[in-house]
This record gives C-alpha cells, sequence and structure tokens, in this order.
C-alpha cells in the first residue's frame, strides 16, 4: 500500500462511524483525500488546520417530512433534505434532485463534490445538495405543483440569494424551479434570486438550460487543443437522456462530431454515422413528454435493448446519466475499443474499479467536477445578473462560459501535470482543494 492509500484509509476511518454505510460519500472522498492528503500531511498550517476534516463533515444536514396530496385526495409522505456543506467562499449552492434514490449519503457526497467544482470555477460559490426521494414518474402536473410548493414550504426558512442558492439536478428543470421559487416568493415575502434555473421572465439566466452539456463540450475542445486536435469527426458515445446528454450531444453534433448514442435505462439509442439535430430534439421531446426513445423513425438509427453506449466503440465516452453507472467491465469495452477519452457529465458516473481499468491505460480522463462545473459556473452567473438587475444576453453569457470552461481547464492542467501527461482528476482535486484550504484557513477556527 503506498502512502497516499495509508493516509486516505486513516482519513476515512476518523470520519467515525456514522459515515461507514455512506458508499457513495465515502467513494467521493477518497478520490480527494488520495490527491491532497499528502499536500495536507507535509503543510503544518494545513494539517493543523485540519482543512479536509472540515470540508467532509458538512457544516449541517437539514432534514424534513414533506407531506402533500395527490389529485385523488390521497395524502403522501415524503422525504426532503438540503446537506449544505461549506459556504466558506460564497453563499451555499447546488442542485435539488428528486428521485428515489436519493438518500442522506447520496447528497453528502453530491454537495462535498459540490465543493470543489464550484471552487475550480473561480466564482464566489460554496457548496450544498438537496432534494427528495419523492419520485415525480407518473406523476401529474398538479402533483408536481403540489410538491414542490410542500417542498418548499420547509425549505425557505434556510436559503436566501446570499445564503443557499438551490437550483435544479435529477428531475428538477425549470418547470420545478419554477413552482418552487413561486412558494419561495410567497413564503418568504420578498422577490429576488433565491433559486437558478429560472426562467427567462422572471429573472433566470439565457442559456442556464444548456449550460451544463455545452460546458462539457468546451472542456473536451480545451482538452482536444491541447494537442491541436478538434472534435470533427469524432464517434461520442453519450449516456442518459436528459438535459445534461441531450445539450451534450446538440454541442458535439454542431462541432462536427458523430453523437452515435443517448440512452435510458431498457437500452441505447444508436445512430452509426452520428444524430441528426432533429434526431437529438425528438429525445428531449419524448423525455420532457414522459415517453421511451425506443422507436426512433429516423433512418440509421435504431433502439438496442438492454445494450449500453459503451459498447458501441466511441473515441469519446461522455457518461452522462448518473453515478456510477459505468462500471468495471464496461471500462475494459472502452480501453479495448480504443477509446481516448472519458468525459463526466453526470457527477461520479464511474465506480472505483472503472477508473481503475480507465487509469491502467492510455484513456484520459477528465471528472465531473471539472468537465460540468458550466451548469454552476452558469447559476452564478444568473445570481450576479439577479444582484444587479439586469440580464445577460445568450451571446454574453455563451461567451463568458467558453472563457470560465478554458480557465478551469487550464487551472486543472497546471496542477495535474505530470511527466508532460495530464491527470485531470488529480489537478481538479489539488486545484479546488487549494482555494479552499486558502479561505478555509484565512478565517480561522469555526
Ligand atoms: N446540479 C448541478 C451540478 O451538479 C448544478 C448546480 C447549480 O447550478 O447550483 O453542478
Amino acid at each position: 500500500m503506498d502512502r497516499r492509500d495509508v493516509l486516505t484509509n486513516a482519513f476515512v476511518d476518523e470520519l467515525g462511524s456514522h459515515t461507514r454505510s455512506q458508499n457513495n460519500f465515502i467513494q467521493a472522498v477518497r478520490h480527494v483525500a488520495r490527491d491532497v492528503l499528502t499536500i495536507e500531511k507535509n503543510d503544518p498550517a494545513l494539517s493543523n488546520a485540519k482543512v479536509l476534516h472540515r470540508l467532509a463533515e458538512p457544516d449541517r444536514i437539514l432534514s424534513f417530512r414533506v407531506t402533500w396530496e395527490s389529485d385523488t385526495g390521497g395524502v403522501n409522505i415524503n422525504r426532503g433534505w438540503r446537506v449544505q456543506t461549506s459556504n466558506v467562499i460564497g453563499p451555499y449552492k447546488g442542485g435539488l434532485r428528486f428521485h428515489p434514490t436519493v438518500s442522506v449519503d447520496i447528497l453528502k457526497f453530491l454537495g462535498f463534490e459540490q465543493c470543489f467544482k464550484n471552487a475550480l470555477t473561480g466564482l464566489p460559490l460554496g457548496g450544498a445538495k438537496g432534494g427528495s426521494d419523492f419520485d415525480p414518474r407518473g406523476r401529474t402536473e398538479r402533483e408536481i405543483m403540489r410538491f414542490c410548493q410542500a417542498f418548499m414550504r420547509e425549505l425557505a426558512p434556510h436559503i436566501g440569494p446570499d445564503r443557499d442558492v438551490p437550483a435544479g439536478d435529477i428531475n428538477v428543470g425549470p418547470r420545478e424551479i419554477g413552482y418552487m421559487f413561486g412558494a419561495w416568493r410567497k413564503f418568504a415575502g420578498q422577490y429576488d434570486g433565491a433559486l437558478t434555473g429560472k426562467g427567462l421572465s422572471y429573472g433566470g439566466s439565457q442559456m442556464r438550460v444548456e449550460a451544463t452539456g455545452y460546458s462539457l463540450v468546451y472542456f473536451i475542445q480545451a482538452m482536444l487543443e491541447q494537442n491541436g486536435r478538434d472534435l470533427a469527426g469524432k464517434r461520442v458515445a453519450i449516456s442518459g437522456k436528459g438535459n445534461v446528454a441531450t445539450h451534450a450531444a446538440l454541442k458535439a453534433q454542431e462541432a462536427g462530431a458523430k453523437v452515435i448514442t443517448l440512452s435510458d435505462t431498457s437500452g441505447t439509442l444508436y445512430a452509426a454515422d452520428g444524430m441528426s439535430r432533429d434526431l437529438i430534439c425528438w429525445v428531449q421531446q419524448r423525455k420532457d413528454a414522459g415517453e421511451d426513445i425506443s422507436a426512433p423513425k429516423e433512418k440509421g438509427a435504431s433502439f438496442e435493448s438492454n445494450a449500453v453506449p459503451w459498447s458501441f466503440e466511441p473515441e469519446i465516452a461522455l457518461p452522462c446519466a448518473t453515478q456510477n453507472e459505468l462500471t468495471q467491465i464496461m471500462a475494459k469495452d472502452l480501453v479495448d475499443s480504443g477509446t481516448e477519452i472519458v468525459a463526466e457529465g453526470a457527477n461520479m458516473p464511474l465506480t472505483d474499479d472503472a477508473l481503475e481499468v480507465l487509469n491502467a491505460s492510455d484513456v484520459v480522463h477528465a471528472p465531473g467536477k471539472a468537465a460540468n462545473a458550466g451548469g454552476v459556473a452558469v447559476s452564478g452567473l444568473e445570481m450576479s445578473q439577479n444582484s444587479y438587475r439586469r440580464s445577460m444576453s445568450a451571446q454574453e453569457v455563451d461567451n463568458a462560459l467558453v472563457g470560465l470552461m478554458k480557465e478551469i481547464h487550464a487551472r486543472v492542467a497546471e496542477e495535474g501535470t505530470q511527466d508532460g501527461r495530464i491527470d485531470y482528476a488529480r489537478g481538479a482535486n489539488i486545484a479546488g482543494y487549494r482555494r479552499l484550504a486558502q479561505a478555509i484557513q484565512a478565517q480561522g477556527v469555526l
């Protein structure tokens, strides 16, 4: 066992027995700990300040009951949480996820990741994550509205434009943000930017919907540019069919790449010669309508039941669905078929043993905390637009986003370069840590 593993194991042990069953959280902490603990231990000021410990124990976890009525009058009870991980570099910031798998473990992992991601943007954004185990599938519009209102009734006292600014995540898009913003405005008795991802008619930012997926492509372009290459003609496999996946697909297609897959839990939509813009938009419409994507009418596209995108020999793989979706055997498929880049649109989509396979190969891996940071970065721009009561044009936001992703790439590349190769995961962890550590040290023991 090398020193990094010894330090990491000791650190995880010290987190205490209450974290032992939080597998996703421990997985996320381990990734960062392996890269930063050697730095922390070699610097007495950092180790005395217990920087990583202070980030690995959230400032607080709010937990509440959400009680709401279905259309038939039945009473439903869900659980809601907000994990406020750290506001050392800015107001708590991070999305809300509505999914039956949401738990304290998942939200602690996401809040922890968010701290590092937000630090990498260079913007004043702390880290948080929240959500509910509510399953929106099969629910009517009115039920979704009542759920969002009930959820916000509990959360409203704890958020605000300078305090904690939630946004969307899985199953929380413009519609849900609209209902939750309306509810917050009523409960708080004020009008302000307490949420991001709002609609354009009431304080939202241009490009927020597109930002996460687009920024993933901007990050890959920055990676390719390092070696004088570009996306034209590249076979890009994408998993998922949600906001991140489809906007990454649209931007990659626009840049001349062949987008060969999108997917859902029942299989993969495959187009050997690349999807048209129309086909990607069709996927968006089907998803919005709650319908499946198993019957594409376009020539050259088929739905392969039970297949995953990683078996179609892509040059670039973009996991954009959810955590731990890409397993060891799938990673082996990617390596064997000569994949060059795996860049994460989802948060922590690779299992640990999948990561090991990639690390032992020539595949370059870009972690979500760097590669998908454009979503929260545009949320940061939405917050500033709300503060100074004006709005930027789509072109201005897009230009700013391209610039931000180039800066993130440069920061990560600088910290991650070793023997002429860039270790993007290590670079992201160290660059994020350095910014957080400086702020933690400067602000004393609190
Ligand atoms: N949920 C998104 C993420 O994973 C966005 C968070 C935000 O905009 O606050 O970064």
